[in-house]
């Protein structure tokens, strides 16, 4: 096993072709391979939670794949993500398909044991259900979370067919769960038709603010940022980024996808305005595969994924 202080980085693609050899993300090395780990990527193939288009189960191997191309050096945040810190792949959890309240308490256990270790979880879906088990397991650690949700949808919905457990309703259960800072949430991306102005009122009812995808076009990246930054302070923050923020055009490869949304680097600007802020860990869902073309989704996702590892590296404990 290595020397803690000395990371294990990704495979040398200047020896090994990127296209040659097993895909953990980035081509980082296994849990087993390294003596501790600062950053876990961790994958959950689970969808059952989903309310259209299934195929999230998927995510995990496809974002692996799409994570190929990744390099070593962050120039926009002048940052080695992989040197400054031990990240290490993981793999997945391996949860039940057919009981969602067993998986979320498998989620959970897993992100239990993760943060039990100093790690901090950047997991990678898998549907947004998995949202709420993420959050019990990081409040159980710092205690309520500022959170910056990115997404085409608001996620704070009561229930689908009486199921209080879907890829619609993290938010609302989290809040009354009490696992949520509630002058400290944002939803950014948000878009599209809506059941009733209601959903807006609950929205609002529950602390979160909302920067919709025109007010990124309207007002531009840099206040959007000022604007995060604020509402964020120095509070621990958890990000949860839901793959069909951006627009259809830059990830089609996605469950529930809107018309109208954020551009790969608008979504890419705004989270590198976020260096400095106090990441407790994250995760990236809704990457469905089968409905992808030329890995657009899944080399987008990667790099979103790389984005949150270097602002951790950035806000290392
Ligand atoms: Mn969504
Ligand atoms: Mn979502």
């Amino acid at each position: 096993m290595n020397d803690p202080k000395v990371p294990i980085g990704p495979v040398d693609g200047s020896k090994v072709p990127r296209y040659a050899g097993f895909a953990t993300f980035a081509r980082l090395p296994r849990r087993d391979e390294v003596a501790s780990a600062d950053i876990a990527v961790l994958g959950v193939p689970f969808d059952t939670g989903v309310s259209y288009r299934p195929g999230a189960r998927f995510g995990p191997a496809a974002i692996r794949e799409g994570s190929r191309l990744l390099r070593p050096y962050h120039p926009g945040l002048d940052v080695s993500p992989f040197a400054v810190q031990q990240v290490a792949d993981y793999g997945d959890v391996a949860v039940n398909p057919f009981d969602i309240g067993e998986a979320l308490a498998t989620v959970e256990s897993a992100a239990d044991a993760v943060l039990a270790e100093g790690a901090r979880l950047m997991t990678i879906g898998g549907d947004h259900t998995l949202a709420l088990p993420l959050l019990r397991s990081v409040v159980k650690a710092h205690g309520p979370v500022a959170l910056l949700h990115f997404d085409a949808h608001l996620d704070t919905w009561d229930t689908y067919f009486g199921a209080p457990h879907t890829h619609g309703t993290p938010f609302r259960r989290a809040a009354e769960e009490g696992l949520l800072d509630r002058s400290r949430l944002t939803h950014v991306g948000i878009r599209g038709p809506l059941y009733a102005k209601r959903d807006l009122q609950d929205d609002a009812a529950f602390g979160f603010g909302i920067v919709s995808s025109t007010d990124v076009a309207e007002y531009g990246v840099a206040a959007v940022i000022e604007g995060i930054r604020e509402r964020v302070g120095d509070a621990p923050l958890y990000v949860s980024i839901d793959i069909d923020v951006l627009d259809p055009a830059h990830a089609p490869g996605t469950g529930t996808p809107e018309a109208g949304g954020l551009t790969s680097r608008e979504l890419l600007m705004i989270l590198r305005g976020l260096a400095g802020a106090k990441i407790v860990s994250a995760d990236l869902v809704e990457v469905a595969p089968a409905y992808d073309h030329a890995e657009l989704t899944t080399v987008a996702a990667s790099h979103v994924a790389y984005e949150l590892i270097s602002l951790m590296a950035l806000s290392k404990p």
